[in-house]
């Protein structure tokens, strides 16, 4: 075990990665407020920038408090430059006095190591040894990490690309054993987890990019990020773990409401997003208390597409609710026991329960798939008059077989309901965002138009609504209460919903 154990003294470490001499000397200003700890990615500048940098580094010594790791790596080994390893033994021994002595670390790849191990130009003391792999996550890591471990090298570094969640395994096996300290960290989204939860687990740093768009690897969160949203530096091994199982999560919003609302409550938790392929792997190695390989404090799940049908063999109970929708978007870990729960529900029903009795009521529900679902099952127990319209009209009538309603085909849809919910993923970002599931002229002396879309808020959908003179509702407020009711069941506690809502909503609304 290293030493390093304390979140008080872990780094978050905001790499260079601009290509121009003044950029990056704007940049190393730029991390010496917001990082711990900063990066030099010398290998990003040509050769003139490069030495214009190095030229004026001295000069801004004074202003940088940071520790500084130098790093100059070659393309093959992730850089940004073709650099044979005599070019690198050549900058490494070239470089000013000043300079070595200004550095925390230098990072010198693991053949370098080997190739300076009688005559290195930087003290051992202030080299980090690196191994990088930009394929996968190798079997024989602690093998690598032990080689590593006997350089003369102070700093152990492995970096892996994570195909799948499980290789976060391996990654967080390293931090526990190490003779020395170590930074081990999984590239691409799969491996998030390494990277939030590095310094609770004795990693030394973990790197965060200044912006989006300055990563020097994938998945790389920014600094922002993980002081922000994610608190790292907060967390230790005794935190509470949260998170949502989806393929692909990494633009879920579910991270910003559930971290701003344990932040709110002063709760010592964290909420990940997880990108898990297969479930049953997941709840085995990660989740079960029982059969988990890995030592934390796991207390729930949000569960997403594709996995809300798939998750439910893995419980040892199931909320009513959830089995009769036939999906489970919560899982609850009590004790040794899984339970799943869906929230789909009280979040689509609520925020329309505040607004419109929809009791008796006529309800057009526009789309058959999974939300449709949920919310034919509320308004079924509200006891609503329900017309459910799809393009495919078998499975509008299978649900509204299921749900005592009638079917119809979605291009027939006309007014003569009193609300209307959109259920179809019509009009939202990146697939259909001009689109609407109906016009103003088909929404004459509807009520109430309830889109389920958040994104964008502003639907053509809620537009038409308007335009017709309705009353609206948008997406957001489901996404929101499902999340506060997902919050209640792992907590125990009302969740901050004004502050989730502000966590999910752009500015100004
Ligand atoms: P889903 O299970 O895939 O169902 C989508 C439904 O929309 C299906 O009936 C589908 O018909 C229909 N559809 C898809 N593309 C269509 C098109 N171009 N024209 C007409 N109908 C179309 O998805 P879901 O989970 O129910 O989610 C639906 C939407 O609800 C999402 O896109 C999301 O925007 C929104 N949603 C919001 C929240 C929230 O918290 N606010 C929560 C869940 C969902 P086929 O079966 O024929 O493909």
């Amino acid at each position: 075990m290293t030493d390093k154990t304390s979140p008080a003294d872990s780094l978050i470490c905001a790499p260079i990665t601009e290509a121009r001499a003044a950029d990056f000397l704007a940049a190393l200003d730029e991390a010496q407020r917001i990082a711990d700890a900063i990066e030099l990615r010398l290998d990003y500048l040509n050769d003139e920038d490069r030495a214009r940098v190095l030229a004026e580094l001295p000069a801004r010594l004074a202003g940088v408090t940071k520790p500084l790791i130098f790093t100059f790596r070659p393309r093959e080994q992730g850089g940004r430059r073709d650099l044979s390893l005599a070019d690198r033994q050549t900058f490494w021994r070239s470089l000013p006095q000043a300079l070595i002595s200004a550095m925390a670390y230098a990072d010198f790849e693991l053949d370098l190591v080997a190739s300076l191990v009688a005559s290195s130009p930087i003290p051992w003391k202030k080299v980090i040894c690196s191994y990088h792999n930009f394929d996968e996550t190798p079997a024989n890591l602690a093998e690598i990490r032990d080689r590593i471990a006997r350089t003369p090298a102070a700093v152990i570094k492995i970096t892996t690309q994570a195909t799948r969640i499980t290789d976060c395994l391996r990654i967080f096996e390293l931090l526990e054993g190490s003779p020395k300290p170590i930074i081990a960290l999984a590239m691409g989204v799969p491996g998030l987890a390494t990277r939030v939860l590095a310094l609770s687990r004795g990693a030394l740093l973990t790197f965060g990019a200044l912006r989006r768009g300055a990563e020097s690897a994938s998945g790389q969160p920014t600094v922002a990020e993980l002081r922000d949203r994610y608190h790292v530096k907060q967390l230790s091994r005794a935190s509470e773990i949260f998170g949502v199982i989806g393929d692909s999560v990494g633009h879920s919003r579910s991270p910003l409401m559930h971290n701003a609302a344990f932040a709110a409550l002063g709760r010592d938790a964290v909420y990940l997003p997880f990108e898990v392929k297969d479930v049953g792997e997941f709840v085995r190695d990660f989740v079960r208390p029982a059969t988990r390989k890995i030592d934390w404090r796991l207390r729930g799940l949000s569960v997403t597409i594709p996995h809300k049908l798939a998750i439910m063999p893995q419980l040892d109970v199931i909320d009513p609710t959830a089995q009769r929708i036939g999906a489970v978007n919560t899982v609850v870990v009590e004790g040794n026991e899984l339970r799943g729960y869906n929230t789909d529900v009280i979040g689509a029903m609520k925020p329309l329960d505040e607004l419109i009795a929809v009791r008796d009521a006529r309800v057009a529900v526009l789309g058959a798939g999974g939300a449709a679902r949920a919310v034919c099952y509320g308004l079924s127990e509200r006891s609503a008059q329900v017309t459910i319209y799809a393009r495919d009209l078998v499975k509008a009538q299978r649900l509204a077989d299921e749900f005592k309603a009638q079917a119809a085909q979605l291009e027939d849809f006309d007014s003569g309901a009193e609300v209307v919910i959109n259920c179809t993923p019509l009009g939202m970002q990146g697939r259909s965002v001009e689109a609407s599931a109906a016009k103003s002229e088909q929404l004459g002396g509807v009520k109430l138009v309830y889109d389920l879309v958040y994104n964008p808020i502003e639907t053509v959908l809620l537009k038409e609504a308007r335009a017709a003179g309705c009353q609206t509702l948008g997406g957001l407020a489901m996404l929101v209460a499902q999340a506060a009711e997902q919050f209640r069941l792992w907590t125990g506690e009302e969740a901050p919903t004004e502050l989730m809502w502000q966590a999910v909503s752009p500015p100004g609304f």
